[in-house]
């Protein structure tokens, strides 16, 4: 054994207290004491901090990890204290004599690792105070955040694909959660990472039973998963706004259930408190916007559960990541339907920026929402979604109810008709409710204001029922055959719902079989 194995080896023990090392944690390790450049993609809970600390302490200097999470960084510099490596941290979170002290100690060679938040880069005393020191290494976390294509894309982190000139001889490591293909071509081209080694971790979490449900009454839903499953388990529910966390987490406690809101509006005190409880207690469900969650390390939450879509499959795999970290069966529950695709439609034109910018987040829902309406296993999608091939699983709804998909061309029509009537209407605005109301024959006081019981498309579509019209609705809109529009969501054409309307352009959709969930429980292992 080389003397850098058995350090690493010792450190592990002896400062972490751990037997050994996960999965590709000893080559990524080694290398990194090696002097050589890497670049890691790993779960959530993988354990990608070890990857670096070690090194850091095995290596001569001081380790620099940039980090944008601010907010944990106290928490991870005690984490190491505690354990007692030498760690501090620099953002602009702190008092100057504060930040004295820690250059001082990073400048008397008194640190083992020195946690960075990315635009201290940018400051220029705080590259010539790392000039003066000895570093061991950068670490680079969170590296997804330097892809202007990804979710989380920070300005600051761009800079850092100078530290390989400034200190050629210093071995860097980037790291990331999150990453498809792309973003990790991107990470390495922007980092200047193109020589480093890539250790790529499997996505896979196999203990987690993936489910989409079709949306139809959220609470009662969440509240038969909870009771009929997962009762006295701990878990989060994700919410959009803060106002529905608050309302769901009442409805929880009401219902007999433990629950706490959580979410960037609460004050520092409140959100302090619900977070310790939830790590502390068993069982109690956290009810949380996405505010919710970074950093939490929680082994036995049971179930992650979204009431409302979440912006992108990177956002969906890193919540739901969140759930059975120990390793048992879990559940990743989401429920959707037609107002979500509308209500994220209409945030996205809404959204400030350019239409690049909205284009990205454009395609970042389409991803999700094929996820969503697949008929493939979710395992298998989501794991090609970070460009990676995996099996059908036997451990996702669709795997073990496999969905029926139906010929909907003749009903697509029918929506986009009704759609083609009403645009003539120029000044009136109609969104997916008055359209659906209008195939099913109902005379409501909106159908009768407008004379829109005197359409040809008026009562046309007894053949389905109401829930039946919002699947189409939603599915059309999932698949780009129809767009929304404008203040009052407004349903519009798209060139597909052309095509389907003049060229015989065939629409196929999933069937939602009403007894999925109850199959998928009862299979359950
Ligand atoms: P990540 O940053 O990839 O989300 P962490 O580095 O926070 O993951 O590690 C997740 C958890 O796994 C932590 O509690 C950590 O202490 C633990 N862990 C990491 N490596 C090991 C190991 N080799 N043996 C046991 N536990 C480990
Ligand atoms: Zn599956």
């Amino acid at each position: 054994m080389a003397s850098s194995d058995r350090d690493a080896d010792e450190v592990l023990r002896r400062v972490f207290g751990y037997d050994s090392f996960r999965g590709e944690q000893r080559d990524i390790v080694e290398h990194v004491i090696g002097g050589g450049d890497a670049l890691v993609l790993m779960p959530t809970g993988g354990g990608k901090s070890l990857c670096y600390q070690i090194p850091s302490l095995v290596r001569d200097g001081v380790g620099v990890v940039v980090s944008p999470l601010i907010a944990l960084m106290q928490d991870q510099v005690d984490a190491l204290r505690a354990l007692g490596v030498r760690a501090g941290f620099l953002n602009s979170t702190q008092y100057p004599d504060e930040r004295s002290l820690v250059e001082a100690e990073f400048l008397a060679g008194e640190l083992d690792v020195l946690y960075l938040a990315p635009e201290r880069l940018r400051v220029d005393s705080t590259l010539r105070l790392l000039e003066r020191g000895r570093i061991a290494l950068f670490a680079i976390d969170e590296a997804h955040c330097v892809s202007q294509w990804g979710h989380d894309f920070r300005p600051d982190y761009l800079a850092l694909s100078h530290l390989h000139e400034r200190w050629p001889d210093v071995p860097r490591i980037a790291l990331t959660a999150t990453a498809t293909k792309a973003t990790h071509a991107e990470i390495a081209q922007r980092l200047r990472l193109e020589d480093a080694r890539h250790f790529v971790a499997s996505f896979d979490r196999p203990n987690i039973q993936y489910r989409v449900v079709p949306k139809n009454d959220p609470k009662r839903q969440l509240l038969e998963l909870l009771r009929t499953e997962h009762a006295g388990d701990a878990g989060i529910v994700y919410c959009l706004s803060r106002n529905s966390t608050e309302k769901i987490a009442e409805f929880l406690v009401e219902n007999g259930i433990p629950a706490l809101p959580y979410h960037a509006g609460l004050d520092a005190g409140t959100r302090a408190r619900n977070q310790a409880r939830f790590l502390r207690e068993d069982g109690l469900v956290m009810v949380a916007t996405i505010a919710f969650g970074m950093g939490i390390d929680k082994p036995d939450v049971r179930f992650v559960a979204h009431l409302d879509l979440p912006k992108s499959v990177e956002g969906y795999y890193q919540e739901t990541g969140r759930a059975g970290r120990d390793g048992l069966p879990s559940t990743a529950w989401l429920a959707y339907g037609l107002q979500d695709v509308v209500q994220q439609r209409k945030m996205i034109e809404e959204s400030q920026g350019d239409q690049a910018h909205r284009r990205k987040l454009a395609a970042h829902l389409d991803a999700m929402l094929a996820l969503c309406e697949t008929v493939e296993c979710r395992r298998v999608r989501l794991l090609d979604y970070f460009g990676q091939s995996g099996q059908p699983c036997g451990n996702c709804d669709t795997c073990l109810t496999p969905p029926q998909t139906w010929d909907a061309t003749i009903p697509a029509q029918k929506v986009l008709s009704t759609v083609v009537r009403l645009r003539k209407e120029r000044r009136q605005k109609f969104g997916a409710g008055q359209i659906i109301d209008i195939l099913l024959g109902r005379r409501t006081a909106k159908v009768i204001q407008h004379d829109h019981d005197q359409l040809s498309v008026f009562g046309i579509g007894t053949e389905l029922n109401e829930s039946g019209w919002r699947a189409v609705v939603r599915q059309l809109l999932a698949q780009g055959l129809l767009a929304v529009e404008g203040e009052y969501s407004t349903l519009v054409l798209t060139p597909g719902s052309e095509e389907v309307l003049f060229q015989g352009r065939e629409v196929l959709m999933r069937r939602e079989p009403e007894k999925a969930a109850r199959a998928a429980r009862a299979k359950k292992p």
